[in-house]
């Protein structure tokens, strides 16, 4: 199992942001949806060893998120929501400065495979501060993608694109799906459908639905997603 979760807990204050989750993950992509406030991104710090969680357990590739934070940074990638680049530094440029972070043997050679595979080939001379938010967001993937780790966290990738830009990015995580571990969280249903093959719902910090797709819907009278999202999360 790729990521496995056990009983996390995170207290920030008073106030348990993530109260006591459990859930597992293999390759595939997994949404994990929730209201703004759920939890989600607080989870998905803690497994990219961001943040400590209060209790409970978490490892990813088998290694703890605290005690072998190390061993667990060289097996994921994580594109968080805010996706911070620095937009002074060139395309190629900034890949090279996280290559040079990971270590990577052969960066040259790796740089444009990553470039190739995100699409960014007509960017790659740009500053990222001159590149459309569409193009930012390759960016942020392709530095989450560019050690080559087994487990992608994703957290709301596609905000803010237009559809077109949309599809791209959709079709590079549903490519990155087929071999590795990706947490996904958006709000966009239609996402859902199009790229998940399991779903996670968290509301108030606990997990409300921990299922297929199919199985979701098969136990909601197959309602739409977003009925079912509003009815398990309206309280
Ligand atoms: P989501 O990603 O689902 O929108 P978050 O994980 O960001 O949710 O937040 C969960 C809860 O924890 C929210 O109520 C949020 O206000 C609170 N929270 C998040 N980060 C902090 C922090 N650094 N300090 C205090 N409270 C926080």
């Amino acid at each position: 199992m790729s990521i496995r979760v056990q009983a996390l807990t995170k207290v920030y204050g008073a106030q348990n942001a993530v109260d006591g989750i459990s859930f597992s993950a293999e390759p595939g992509v997994l949404g994990f949806l929730g209201p703004n406030g759920a939890g989600k991104s607080t989870t998905m710090k803690i497994l990219t060893g961001f943040i400590p969680q209060t209790s409970g357990e978490a490892t990813v590739c088998g290694f703890d998120v605290v005690t072998q934070s190390l061993e667990v940074r060289r097996r994921i990638g994580y594109l968080p929501e805010s996706n911070p680049l620095y937009t002074d530094m060139y395309v190629k440029e900034s890949l090279g400065f996280i290559a040079g972070i990971h270590q990577l043997h052969d960066p040259h050679k790796r740089i444009a495979e990553v470039i190739e595979q995100t699409g960014l080939g007509p960017e790659q001379h740009k500053k990222i501060g001159q590149l459309s938010k569409g193009y930012r967001q390759r960016v942020g993937l392709a530095q989450a993608i560019l050690h080559n780790p087994d487990v992608l966290i994703l957290d709301e990738p596609t905000s803010g694109l237009d559809p077109n830009q949309l599809i791209g990015i959709r079709q590079l995580i549903q490519e990155l799906g087929k071999s590795k571990t990706i947490i996904l969280s958006t709000h966009i249903m239609q996402e859902v459908e199009a790229v998940c093959s399991k779903v996670i719902i968290i509301n108030r910090g606990k997990i409300v639905a921990d299922d297929t797709l199919t199985g979701l819907r098969g136990k909601n009278n197959n309602d739409p997603l977003e009925q079912i999202f509003i009815s398990l999360t309206a309280n």
